[in-house]
């Protein structure tokens, strides 16, 4: 199988955002100034807003993804790979994968991936991305054409199955 084939359906960086937004937002987001947990998305902000103090939480705030500046894409990249190799993953995997220049940024960010997430953190991240994905099948903003291989399809179809399921009952 082509694994850099698989890093693709990840290199979106705009679903990546969006599933980041979504992985965040079913771990709840705890507004920093009152401690409410009721917030809603700030579009034009990119950021939560908190419902009952308007206090502004950036989406990499509180994350393992804090003073990082690498794409939100390189986090799905890396959890995908931590997934299946678990913490054997070495760096130069990675940034092949990614097609990142620079070793120092990478080197610090997969580590802090490697201590921080768990397998069950990690297949809840790949669940939420695979979620988004399916959603936006359904909705037509992506089709197969978008995803020339087969293990990219897989990935994208992973979901429907198991609607198909549901439906028939
Ligand atoms: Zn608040």
């Amino acid at each position: 199988m082509n694994l850099q084939g698989v890093s693709y359906v990840y290199k979106n960086e705009e679903l990546s955002i969006e599933a980041f937004k979504e992985y965040r937002l079913n771990k709840g987001v705890v507004c920093k100034k009152c401690g409410s947990q009721h917030h809603y998305w700030l579009m034009s902000k990119q950021q939560f807003q908190c419902v009952d103090c308007r206090f502004r939480t950036t989406l990499r705030s509180g994350t393992v993804l804090q003073g990082s500046k690498l794409p939100y894409s390189y986090f799905f990249i890396a959890v995908n790979l931590l997934s299946k190799q678990g913490n054997r993953l070495t760096l130069d995997e990675f940034q092949k994968h990614t097609g990142h220049k620079y070793y120092e940024p990478l080197w610090e960010f997969l580590n802090k991936l490697k201590i921080k997430l768990d397998e069950q953190e990690r297949s809840l991240i790949l669940s939420t991305y695979s979620d988004i994905l399916s959603k936006r099948f359904r909705l037509g903003l992506i089709t197969d054409n978008t995803f020339p291989l087969k293990a990219e399809r897989q990935l994208v179809h992973a979901e429907q199955p198991q609607l198909e399921r549901v439906a028939a009952r």
